[in-house]
């Protein structure tokens, strides 16, 4: 923004903030503090400016970074909004008390329950399924049925999954743990403990990649992972054409989805200007941007899913409350620690 506009915005905002009694300055912009790419979230943070006028200052960090410097900040944190992926982080970040409960009867109306904090500390805004892959070479589709049928012993030295270390595993867990209860979820984590094809490595590309190089016959990755690399480099391209996508328990209780999403800073200096961004990364423009750059499903009802991602197959999530899974956090580390899932 030019100089002169940016000194006309303050200028304004100094009466605005005067006549209110709200403080003086900086009611034309939002701090985003994100654990984002920026690639994934600069269209939608672009859109808010070009429909609001207000001005977002994005940092993007590790989500570790990112609590670490809004705790050391503390109340003279300048962080409006954080950003982030998994509701393991969320509920992470609204443990530490970064998070403040805002009430907003647009989020409430755009996003459906089951996807936010009922205090309203946090808030869903892109919506990815955690499904398995496989090499149709060597695995009937018929094989397949639940995450609970991948701890079955026909599956012994075939599955690729990553590290228990990583929140996407975690929250799995922690979705059959609210299901099937401590005892069965750890009993499942025992046996694909047993029937991986290797020791963990890598990221959810590389399970995929995996699958194709026939290291495994067996995959576990989210969604929107394998529909970048039907797009990513010719080596990407290579593997996600060898490898079929399923979605778990699709007649049985529906597929573990998790949610990318974010919520208003404890210490947010512009509050207001938060929610709004908040309203918009859930409103139909926003949401229709989540679902063609990120390949996330909307969570807002009615937006279209991408096509690319739609045509990996229908879903049909799980209902479970996400809010539910912050009891079982504790508990799937101790199970991952006792199972010895690396
Ligand atoms: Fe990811």
């Amino acid at each position: 923004m030019h100089l002169v506009s940016v000194r006309l915005l303050a200028a304004i905002a100094f009466v605005a903030g005067s006549l209110g009694g709200a403080p003086a300055i900086a009611q034309g912009e939002v701090n985003v503090y994100s654990a984002r790419q920026e690639a994934l979230i600069r269209p939608q943070l672009d859109a808010f400016t070009r429909t609001t006028g207000i001005r977002v200052n994005l940092v993007t960090a590790s989500e570790d970074a990112i609590i670490e410097r809004m705790r050391a900040e503390g109340r003279n944190s300048p962080a409006d909004v954080m950003l982030t992926v998994d509701v393991a982080r969320l509920i992470r970040a609204t443990d530490a008390g970064l998070f403040r409960p805002i009430k907003s009867p647009v989020l409430e109306q755009a996003i459906p329950s089951q996807y936010r904090d009922e205090g309203g500390r946090w808030y869903g805004l892109g919506l990815r399924a955690r499904v398995i892959y496989y090499n149709p070479d060597k695995v009937n589709p018929a094989e397949l049925s639940t995450y609970e049928a991948l701890a079955d012993a026909k599956w012994r030295g075939r599955v690729c999954i990553r590290s228990s270390n990583n929140t996407y595993n975690q929250s799995l867990l922690a979705s059959l743990i609210a299901h099937k209860g401590a005892a069965a979820a750890e009993q499942w984590a025992r046996g694909i403990v047993a029937n991986m094809a290797r020791p963990p490595t890598g990221g959810d590309r590389d399970q995929i990649t995996g699958v194709a190089s026939g290291e495994c016959d067996i995959g576990v990755a989210n969604t929107y992972y394998y529909v970048l690399m039907q797009s990513g480099t010719d080596a990407e391209k290579a593997a996600a054409a060898k490898v079929k996508a399923f979605f778990p328990q699709q007649s049985g209780g529906g597929t573990h989805v998790n949610i990318s999403g974010g919520g208003v800073a404890t210490n947010a200096p512009n509050p207001d200007n938060a929610q709004k961004l908040l309203e918009f990364l859930a409103s139909a423009e926003a949401q229709k941007i989540y679902a063609e750059v990120v390949f996330e499903y909307p969570v807002r009802p009615g937006v279209a899913v991408a096509p690319a991602l739609l045509a990996i197959g229908p879903l049909n999530p799980d209902k479970l409350k996400l809010s539910r899974l912050a009891a079982h956090q504790a508990e799937t580390i101790r199970i991952f620690d006792r199972v010895g899932w690396k």
